[in-house]
């Protein structure tokens, strides 16, 4: 690496930070933009710094949003009875992609996982049973993912969903045990939001 100029090996420190990439791929990336023209370079930066600028949580559903409201939760033709929890925003796409759900999201930014610290105060448990004593929710649909941390996050929320007049139910029929919800394929993820269960 150090028999390129200080530019390219400043390039390739850059991308090797990224996470999977190895030093090797890093070089590769950044031969990659010296060949590149100057437009397809720009655009990368660009793009780059639009998203630390931009991109943040949606006041909602704590998804990924350009601004104050996602496109999802700004959507007046879905139905608000119904609220699907998910971990993460990719989980929240990965069920839009799959066309089985027409209701409003709640992401908690996680799932519980005491070994690594992560209690109910650490991901956004409190956030939803508000959204939930508001009133306006019919259905909650519990869409963690079926690793033991998601099964016991489900679980948690369900009973802290108890005394509210909400029903729970859990996404589960063709969820491969251990399943992360982005790797499922869109069918098996529409099935297993049609065929939910309550809890
Ligand atoms: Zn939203």
């Amino acid at each position: 690496m150090n028999h390129y100029p200080a530019s390219i090996i400043n390039l390739i420190r850059n991308f090797s930070q990224l996470p999977g990439i190895g030093e090797k791929t890093a070089e590769r990336l950044a031969l990659h933009v010296l060949k590149a023209p100057r437009k397809a370079a720009e655009a990368l930066s660009q793009s780059i710094m639009e998203v630390k600028d931009r991109a943040r949580l949606c006041g909602m559903c704590y998804s990924l949003s350009d601004s104050e409201r996602c496109n999802v939760c700004s959507d007046a033709t879905r139905d608000s009875a119904l609220l699907c929890v998910v971990e993460q925003p990719a989980d929240m796409v990965s069920i839009e992609k799959s066309g089985g759900f027409r209701g409003f999201y709640h992401v908690l930014g996680g799932c519980l996982s005491p070994m690594d610290g992560i209690g109910p105060e650490e991901i956004r448990i409190e956030e939803l049973v508000k959204k939930i004593a508001a009133g306006e929710v019919r259905e909650v649909v519990l869409a963690t993912g079926t690793s033991l941390e998601g099964e016991s996050t489900a679980a948690f929320i369900a009973q802290r969903l108890q005394s509210l007049p909400v029903k729970v139910s859990r996404i589960a029929s063709g969820v491969p045990v251990g399943g992360d919800l982005k790797y499922i394929d869109q069918l098996t993820l529409k099935r297993a939001m049609e065929t939910r269960h309550v809890l």
